[in-house]
């Protein structure tokens, strides 16, 4: 082995003492006085998907590389039988929800964590992977302080793309275990000049495609996929608009 010459010696000492650490995060316009007093960005909502192929090998392929649209991501994948994978720090800004919005937030991968599902788009969800996405949901909503009522589906804010995680997803058992919302319904009569569309915007849907809106939001409710609203929707959107 050749012995380091002493000016190889000096950068290593450099180098150890700081000097080849990054340089804080700052802009050159304005005088650097650093407060020991910030944290990393938190998120506020939880998006799930399905992965809409055929494996979880498939899946961590596609999000550590690209999609037919471009590079993806998620922070989480969960495989059909429960093993979590992770892909992308929570504070980090991953590629998962694309154009859309939810509420007033009109950048949902700035503001949200992404959550994958292992499924084919078709199939029904298996018990053990749904327990894994709730002990995962209740860590991210604990450690993250994330509201347990602010996980939608990736249709619900990019319904005039996106039909995911489908028909199939158990939304109520998700609700019963305390994440996301399930309407509690009753008996008494609308009120009069009950506006569906209002309620349909005010939960959070874009509705700029009413048809699409529908279609996202009988997905999530009702577990079909059509566009046109009738009864049933109006005492579902109505109960929606009266839970805290
Ligand atoms: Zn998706």
């Amino acid at each position: 082995m050749q012995r380091a010459r002493p000016s190889c010696l000096i950068v290593l000492l450099a180098c150890a003492l700081g000097a080849c650490m990054p340089l804080p995060p700052r802009n050159p316009l304005a005088t650097w006085v650093p407060s020991p007093n910030h944290e990393p960005r938190r998120p506020v909502l939880i998006v799930l998907h399905a992965t809409e192929q055929d494996s979880v090998q498939e899946s961590l392929d596609t999000l550590r590389s690209r999609n037919g649209g471009g590079p993806v991501s998620a922070h989480y994948l969960i495989g059909r039988d429960g093993h979590r994978f992770q892909l992308v720090a929570d504070s980090e800004r991953a590629w998962h929800a694309g154009a859309g919005r939810w509420g007033t937030i009109t950048d949902v991968n700035n503001t949200s964590i992404g959550i994958e599902l292992d499924n084919d788009g078709a199939s029904e969800y298996p018990e053990t992977q749904v327990r894994a996405l709730v002990a995962l949901l209740g860590d991210l909503c604990d450690r993250l302080d994330i509201p347990r009522r602010q996980v939608i589906a990736h249709a619900d804010m990019a319904p005039t793309r996106k039909v995911d995680p489908g028909k199939l997803f158990p939304w109520r058992q998700l609700a019963e275990a305390g994440f996301g919302v399930w309407p509690a319904l009753t008996d008494e009569p609308l009120p009069s000049g009950f506006d569906p569309w209002l309620a349909l915007r005010l939960f959070g849907y874009p509705i700029d495609d009413r048809a699409a809106a529908v279609r996202a939001f009988h997905l999530r409710f009702r577990g079909i996929d059509t566009e046109a609203l009738d009864d049933e929707d109006l005492r579902i959107l109505h109960a929606l608009t009266q839970q805290p």
